[in-house]
């Protein structure tokens, strides 16, 4: 038996999470493949739905899968196990061997751990989609930078209004506001940090008006930090509709091709509708019948 390790790293697209592979070459060759999900550095493999190629749906049983037809070796394979994905592509070159073992790195196995926690507590486990797994949201303000005390009333109010308008629209949605941000579901800032600006500027954008970052497991959103900076021209928006734009981003919702919605990706402070198609695509999530 000759063991190979390959090592192999794609920087996108960005889902392509896990490139770790263990590659075991056997001296004799069968028809069939085995598949296995081994965690790095412990003796556990997961087991879950093994997804080859967009189209072929398996599950593991104790760790393994025996993947017939050979002749057809996979080049994209997803584990799923519950809403939680990971993401693995074989490289063209890649040496055909029986025993394929798709390592499944330490950090995702601690998301997948976090994960089956958040799905636990989970009480809109019936949507498929990204969502928040509890209500209220707890949340924090953070607008000690600006000294001038009108400006950190505005910004104070602006979220205010912001939370306001969304609970108004969609009444299950809540939130409640706490100290301490590292407990906080959602905490919101001022100005962003040049680190992160300079991480997540859009492209062909040179003026960010605000940003929302989420962390999310699976498909439970579980933090969200917002940036509502200060316009470094002309006159900011009077009414809340940067930080109902950035909060929804939280939610899951993307930008919207209609220009009356708060949704849309120019701010023109007169786009400020929370639309039908955003109210329904949150209430499926949130009413809970
Ligand atoms: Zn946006």
């Amino acid at each position: 038996m000759a063991h190979r390790f390959c090592d192999y790293k794609k920087t996108s697209p960005q889902e392509i999470i896990s490139n770790e592979y263990n590659e075991v070459i056997y001296e004799d060759k069968t028809d069939y493949l085995t598949l296995s999900f081994p965690v790095n550095g412990s003796d556990r493999s997961l087991d879950g739905e093994v997804i080859i190629d967009n189209s072929s749906y398996y599950n593991t049983t104790n760790g393994k899968l025996y993947f017939y037809n050979y002749s057809s070796y996979p080049n994209k394979i997803v584990l799923k196990m519950g809403n939680f994905r990971i993401f693995y592509e074989v490289p063209e070159n890649f040496n055909r061997t029986n025993n394929l073992r798709l390592i499944v790195p330490p950090q995702e196995y601690e998301r997948y751990q976090k994960y089956l926690l958040l799905s636990k507590k989970d009480i809109f486990k019936e949507s498929s989609k990204d969502h928040w797994n509890h209500m209220p949201l707890t949340y924090t303000t953070n607008f000690s930078e600006y000294k001038d005390q009108k400006i950190k009333d505005g910004k104070e109010l602006k979220i205010k209004y912001a939370l306001e308008r969304l609970q108004g629209a969609v009444p299950s949605i809540s939130f409640v506001r706490i100290l301490d941000e590292t407990e906080a579901d959602i905490n919101f800032y001022g100005e962003i940090p040049s680190r992160i600006r300079e991480a997540y500027r859009p492209e062909g954008h040179a003026n960010t008006i605000g940003l929302a970052l989420r962390n999310i497991t699976g498909n439970i959103i579980y933090k969200a930090t917002v940036y509502i900076p200060l316009p470094t021209e002309g006159e900011e928006c009077p009414s809340s509709d940067i930080a109902l734009h950035e909060l929804l981003h939280t939610f899951g919702l993307g930008h919207s091709t209609d220009y009356k919605s708060v949704m849309w990706d120019t701010a023109s402070c007169t786009n400020n509708e929370i639309v039908k198609e955003e109210k329904d695509f949150l209430e499926k999530i949130y009413l809970k019948p």
